[in-house]
């Protein structure tokens, strides 16, 4: 049956809220008259959530459950979603209830009366602790700059998107915090913000600790770089080590016509390892060869670039075993 919406909501380790977001979000979807699927995606939980996600699926043949095998973080747990969802908008929220099932219905007609591809929330009151909020306002600045998308909130779990959209992206390591910047990259410009309401974190404790920093940071570098030279790295280490050959050519050419012409002319020689530009040839020659080298195995290895993603789905709740293969 057609859907109107598909939840999806990634979950480690989140036994203790499931059942009230679950509830919440059927009472939302009710009162709006939306046509739905919830895809719970268990990102290999150690707790008792997958029990949980099967008791739910049970009882609400709208909620369909996921479990990976193992935890393979927030991005692929997403994708997973991103990979079964049905419905003609896919709203995405966190399971531990920070995020509120009301803002669904607004996500909703955003994307389908008001042609956004894309609506992320911004939590303008945010409830986190302090170690969280400032990092949080730097990485929104730095994104900004280098995506060109105008957000204030990237990281914001609770987004909607245009079906489309998240069946033509893949997110993958740390990206889930770059998703507009993905989307954007990928033609899907139309993106919209909503203030959404924010709440402390009810049950459990955060899935995330310092090294979201650095893995976030990294992969900003991996989506710009890879957005633009993913289909041909050839350009960006050709050319460098084109550069690179060319300096350490001439500089060599140099040496040898400045040497030629100072033993014809009987002036002082000296020895070719005596003079530091020589090294400086040297290095820039070597480097230039292994650049160009890079840049032309990873051409080979972008014409056969397949997946990213390396998850494997180990269970499905029975009704999303029957509907698909
Ligand atoms: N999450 C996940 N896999 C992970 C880490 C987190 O699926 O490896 C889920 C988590 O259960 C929650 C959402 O991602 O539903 C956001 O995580 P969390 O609330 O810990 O992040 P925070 O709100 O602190 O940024
Ligand atoms: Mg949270």
């Amino acid at each position: 049956m057609k859907k109107d919406v598909s939840v999806v909501i990634p979950l480690y380790n989140e036994e203790e809220s499931l059942v009230e977001l679950c509830t919440w979000i059927s009472q939302v979807m009710d009162e709006h008259d939306l046509r739905y699927e919830v895809l719970l995606v268990d990102d290999g939980s150690r707790d008792r959530s997958w029990q949980v996600v099967q008791e739910i699926a049970q009882t609400n043949p709208n909620v369909l459950g996921l479990k990976l095998n193992r935890n393979y973080g927030k991005s692929a747990a997403l994708q997973t979603g991103f990979e079964q969802a049905q419905g003609d908008v896919v709203i995405t929220m966190d399971a531990d209830l920070q995020d509120s099932p009301d803002e669904i219905p607004e996500l909703y007609s955003m994307i389908q009366e008001q042609g956004y591809d894309l609506v992320s929330g911004w939590k303008k009151k945010r409830y986190d602790p302090i170690s969280k909020t400032i990092p949080s306002k730097l990485f929104n600045a730095v994104t900004r700059l280098l995506s060109g998308v105008k957000l204030h909130d990237f990281n914001c779990g609770l987004k909607s998107y245009r079906r489309e959209v998240v069946k033509n992206i893949e997110v993958y390591g740390e990206m889930h915090r770059y998703i507009p910047m993905i989307a954007a990259r990928n033609g899907y410009t139309r993106i919209g913000e909503k203030v959404v309401q924010h709440q402390e974190r009810k049950y459990g404790v955060t899935k995330f600790g310092l090294e979201r920093f650095i893995f976030g940071f990294l992969d900003l570098l991996s989506i710009n770089f890879v957005s633009r030279f993913k289909k041909r790295p050839m350009h960006f280490f050709g050319t460098l080590g084109t550069l690179s050959f060319l300096f350490g050519l001439i500089v060599t050419i140099w040496l040898i016509v400045d040497k030629i012409y100072r033993i014809h002319n009987q002036l002082i020689v000296r020895e070719v390892t005596e003079q530091p530009l020589f090294y400086l040839a040297l290095v820039a020659l070597v480097v230039g060869v292994q650049l160009f080298l890079a840049g032309f195995l990873g051409e080979m290895v972008a014409i056969h670039s397949g997946k990213k993603n390396d998850y494997l789905i180990a269970e499905k709740t029975q009704q999303l075993e029957s509907k698909m293969v």
